[in-house]
Parts: structure tokens; sequence; C-alpha cells
């Protein structure tokens, strides 16, 4: 018995739930089958931005994690229809934007490319000791 244990720990430990990994392929099964289907919507005249490699954009990763994370929410409360309007309606009007972070994608990676010297224009600093919200 204590070398099954030994042999197959994670078998036989309480249930620890889905490991990093499987998350994270279940996000990107996520974006893959959800850009499908925003695929098979009709775009002759080409208006929406996209990258195949979207994974390399991080306000897109951060905005589709977000946009994910919602969508569990939202299948476990029967909300899909308002996820739709307050979520996915929202933010594909800033990811396939021509200003939205797949601006340069059709001819490269601009985040990527200049991701060693990217200097933000938006700045911020350090808050000061003891603040709060
Ligand atoms: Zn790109």
């Amino acid at each position: 018995m204590s070398e099954d244990v030994a042999s197959a720990p994670d078998a036989l430990e309480a249930d620890p739930g889905p490991n990093e990994a499987d998350l994270i392929q279940e996000f990107v099964d996520w974006v893959e089958a959800f850009i499908h289907d925003v695929e098979a919507v009709t775009d002759d005249e080409n208006t929406r931005y996209w990258c195949s490699q979207w994974w390399r954009h991080p306000e897109a990763v951060t905005r589709l994690r977000a946009l994910h994370q919602e969508y569990i929410n939202a299948e476990n409360e029967n909300t899909l229809s308002g996820w739709f309007v307050y979520h996915w309606d929202a933010h594909s009007k800033t990811l396939f934007s021509p200003t939205g972070p797949f601006e340069l994608c059709r001819t490269e990676h601009h985040f990527h490319k200049d991701q060693e010297t990217y200097t933000p224009r938006l700045v911020t600093e350090a808050v000061p000791p003891g603040w709060e919200p």
C-alpha cells in the first residue's frame, strides 16, 4: 500500500482539482473555440484586428483571461446572455479594434518586437508607504 502511494502520489490524495497546466490548456482551448466562432461571422471588410499568436500580447491575454473567468461564472449561473452583452461585446470592441492590442499585427508583432526597449507611454510611480485604496 505504501509503495502504491509513493509511486502514484497524486492519484491517492484528496482531489486537488485541475493543475495549472490543465487550467492553462482549458483557457487556450476556450480562446481558440471563441475565435473560431467569431471568425464564422462574415467580415467582408476585414475590420477585425487579430493576431494568430495572441498569446504574445499581454493586454490581450489579460482581457481574454478575465473574459474566460467570467464565462465560467456565467455558465454556472446561467447568465451567458449577460456575459455576451456586458463582457464579450465590451472587450471584443477593444480586442479587435484598429487601435487595440493587435493594432500592428497585420505586419508584425509590435509589442513583442519592442518589448526589450519598451517605455510605457502611461507612466506610473510607486505608491507611498502605507497607501491604501
Ligand atoms: Zn501579434
